[in-house]
């Protein structure tokens, strides 16, 4: 059990990031929420999480690509609770684009929210960490950690950096109880990829089954959307005690995708 501990998630609105919310809260921390959204949707996700679980949940609408609202946002969490116990990176957009039309600001935006971000949380959290002898930090990273695909520069850069920014940390904080490690996705059945599925089907003028098996999922052995439970049980496993060894690693849930 984690009850006790204090968890912020950044980006935990909506897809993965509300996923590893929800299974952090069940396991009883006290949690921040991130993210982007409309207010009165983000309220009743806050007040459910928190009535469900019996926990506290906070709320703070930091800007990723904004390091003086990162700092605010994690000096308020550990002002209110105490203590930042589990970060969980997991903020993060896409843009796709071809490299030599790759707009400029999409490009900056990218870099800033799906990289830079992890950086400025990190900095203002894990020494709390080590002074208490006991943290995790879960980067939300991607296949396109370790491997490539046309037309996304910015997104592969990003996940690439974060992998290297996990393994750098774990290595500074090895010998005071705080493990760094990255997970790293194939396509999971988010509401952003789901939308994608029915718009595809819609152009192509074919069912969404065949989106997933024929467009979708070629990059993906098992031929299945991993779902957001997999990977919110992924990161509990990260936080737990058995997990104690694990550290600097980018583990792969990505249905085979970067074995081939
Ligand atoms: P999503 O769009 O459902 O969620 C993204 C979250 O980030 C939302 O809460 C959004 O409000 C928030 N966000 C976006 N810009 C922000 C900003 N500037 N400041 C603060 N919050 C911001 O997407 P998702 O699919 O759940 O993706 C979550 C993470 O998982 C991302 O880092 C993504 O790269 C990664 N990922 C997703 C997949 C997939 O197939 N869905 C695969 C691999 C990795």
């Amino acid at each position: 059990s984690l009850r006790g501990r204090q968890a912020l998630v950044t980006g935990s609105t909506s897809g993965i990031g509300l996923g590893i919310a929800r299974a952090l809260a069940k396991a009883g921390c006290n949690l921040t929420l991130n993210g982007f959204g409309d207010a009165a949707e983000i309220e009743s996700i806050r007040a459910d999480l928190a009535a469900e679980a019996a926990v506290e949940v906070a709320y703070d609408g930091a800007d990723m690509r904004r390091p003086a609202d990162i700092e605010a946002m994690v000096d308020g969490h550990v002002e209110r609770f105490g203590g930042l116990d589990i970060l969980v990176n997991n903020a993060g957009i896409q843009h796709v684009s071809p490299v030599e039309e790759f707009p400029v600001d999409k490009w900056d935006d990218i870099i800033a929210i799906n990289l830079s971000s992890s950086f400025h949380t990190i900095r203002a959290a894990i020494s709390g960490m080590a002074e208490r002898g006991w943290g995790r930090v879960i980067n939300v990273a991607s296949a396109h950690a370790l491997v490539a695909s046309p037309f996304k520069a910015a997104y592969v850069a990003a996940k690439h950096g974060v992998a290297g920014l996990t393994k750098t940390v774990a290595l500074e904080y090895a010998e005071k109880g705080v493990t760094v490690n990255a997970i790293a996705p194939g396509y999971v059945e988010t509401p952003l990829v789901t939308g994608q599925i029915a718009d595809t089907a819609r152009a192509r003028g074919i069912s969404e089954e065949e989106v997933v098996r024929d467009v979708m999922l070629l990059a993906q052995p098992t031929r299945k959307l991993i779902t957001i439970e997999q990977v919110a049980a992924m990161a509990l496993y990260l936080c737990s005690d058995a997990a104690g060894a694990v550290t600097g690693t980018v583990l792969s849930i990505d249905g085979g995708w970067t074995a081939k």
